[in-house]
């Protein structure tokens, strides 16, 4: 480890994550994490207050991988499971099967507290830490924006240092992984840290630019990225007015720029160092994309991998109570489709990504932005072709499809007729 230094001037800002990691480090109050113009959280140094004591580095996530102390002692090979709960309306909430609250149920009724991230002021999700029902209700589902942590591993210490209850800690993997540098390890045996798969979190700015122009100026009234009305990922958004919009997240413009198109995602995600085996967290929650069929269902289900035996124990003492289904799976079955398990499936940023940024600071509209940067449907295809492994059989299946399409709109025509 380098002395004397800020952990970000040891990492740098492309590669640092926004966990507030190394805010909640500094006694001195020298860090001071601020959303940066881009739409994500990075740390600000007051160089007249740090004494270049290098605390926060013990502190930073990203240096922790960089030195393979991450998940020192999980298993190299978590226990994989398919995994719902059994309450229809809880797992109607949820983003996949609902494992999540019902891993918070217990830790409430022990008297305990737990963690995690629900909607703030002006749709900015913040952290919060709480004994009531009522607010893991507000956590439940994803919201695929920067979730402002605050000083919430200094409330989580204190809750841990003050009693003798227990702890669920819930967050993206660099969340957890700066979570669990800020806990001794007597704290460290009565937190049950819960991280997700994460394929990365897109700028908040983006977002709110995005959600001002939704309905014309008109304010929203909710906001759900994982609707499971009709399907397990349509978006849905209601205004004040009552107008909605409803649509699956794969025809959602905000969600194609992120996920698709790679246009405002944090820089540090293309190259996650959390995506990796051993996985941090007691409990590991993700999609079950590809779920074998009997347990395939439009109400959600959850991948849970338990990394060590608390997590285990947490999951089967759930299962062994009645309040979830749990399917023991394969590893090896689950890796082909979420391979952000066991790798950082790095995803190149493409050149445009900068020129949205800096148009989105200047004040441009999303749509604006979309038009201009939004890859045309003739980029897409050359960017498949280039892509393909074999070319010949690209442009085979190309033609047949066109083919298909030509003789489909024929017989409709010939039906009209
Ligand atoms: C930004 C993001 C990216 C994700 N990427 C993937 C992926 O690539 N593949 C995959 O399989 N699953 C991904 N997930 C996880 C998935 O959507 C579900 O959260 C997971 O399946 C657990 O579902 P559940 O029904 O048990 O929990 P839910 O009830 O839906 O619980 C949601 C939990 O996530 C936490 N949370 C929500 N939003 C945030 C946020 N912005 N920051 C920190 N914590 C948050 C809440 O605290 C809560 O604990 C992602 C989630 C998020 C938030
Ligand atoms: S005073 Fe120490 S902990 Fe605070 S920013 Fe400086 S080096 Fe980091
Ligand atoms: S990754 Fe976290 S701890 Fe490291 S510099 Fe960034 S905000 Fe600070
Ligand atoms: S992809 Fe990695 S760096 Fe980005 S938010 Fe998720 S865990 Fe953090």
């Amino acid at each position: 480890m380098t002395p004397h230094k800020p952990s970000i001037d040891i990492i740098g800002e492309a590669r640092c994550t926004g966990c507030f990691g190394c805010q909640s480090a500094c006694v001195r109050g020298a860090v001071r994490m601020a959303l940066d113009a881009d739409g994500f959280y990075k740390p600000v140094v007051d160089r007249k207050k740090c004494n270049a004591c290098g605390v926060c580095q013990r502190r930073c996530p990203v240096i922790a991988a960089e030195e393979g102390t991450l998940a020192v002692g999980h298993w190299r090979e978590p226990k994989a499971f398919a995994a719902w709960t059994k309450d229809e309306a809880l797992r109607l909430a949820s983003s996949s099967g609902g494992v999540f609250s019902e891993l918070a149920r217990p830790i409430l009724d022990a008297g305990g507290a737990v963690a995690g991230c629900a909607w703030g002021e002006n749709w900015t999700p913040e952290h919060l830490l709480t004994r009531e029902w009522g607010d893991v209700e507000r956590m439940r589902g994803s919201k695929y924006v920067p979730s402002r942590v605050g000083d919430i591993y200094q409330e989580v210490a204190a809750a841990l240092r003050d009693g003798e209850k227990p702890v669920l800690f819930s967050g993206t993997p660099c969340q957890v992984a700066a979570m669990e540098a800020a806990l001794t390890s007597v704290q460290r045996q009565r937190t049950l840290l819960v991280e997700f798969i994460c394929h990365g979190v897109p700028s908040l700015r983006v977002f709110h630019r995005y959600l001002d122009e939704l309905f014309d100026g008109d304010s929203i009234d909710s906001y759900t990225f994982r609707d499971k009305a009709f399907g397990w990922q349509t978006v849905l958004a209601v205004s004040s007015h009552g107008k909605r919009r409803h649509l699956p997240a794969s025809e959602d413009a905000f969600f194609q720029g992120f996920v698709r198109y790679h246009l405002y995602g944090m820089e540090s995600c293309g190259e996650c160092p959390f995506a990796r085996l051993p996985r941090g967290g007691d409990v590991t929650l993700a999609d079950y994309w590809g779920c074998p069929e009997p347990w395939n269902d439009k109400r959600g289900v959850s991948l849970a991998l338990a990394n060590t035996a608390a997590g285990m124990n947490a999951l089967e003492r759930l299962s062994d109570s009645g309040r979830i289904e749990l399917k023991p799976v394969d590893l090896a079955t689950v890796l082909p489709h979420n391979r952000r398990v066991s790798t950082a499936e790095t995803y190149s940023v493409p050149a445009a990504r900068r020129a949205f940024l800096d148009g989105m600071a200047r004040g441009e509209r999303f749509a604006q932005l979309r038009a201009r940067y939004f890859p045309t449907r003739l980029q897409l295809l050359w960017h498949s072709f280039r892509q393909s492994d074999s070319k010949w059989r690209f442009l085979a299946s190309f033609v047949q499809h066109r083919l298909r399409r030509f003789a489909r709109r024929d017989r409709e025509n010939h039906v009209r007729q």
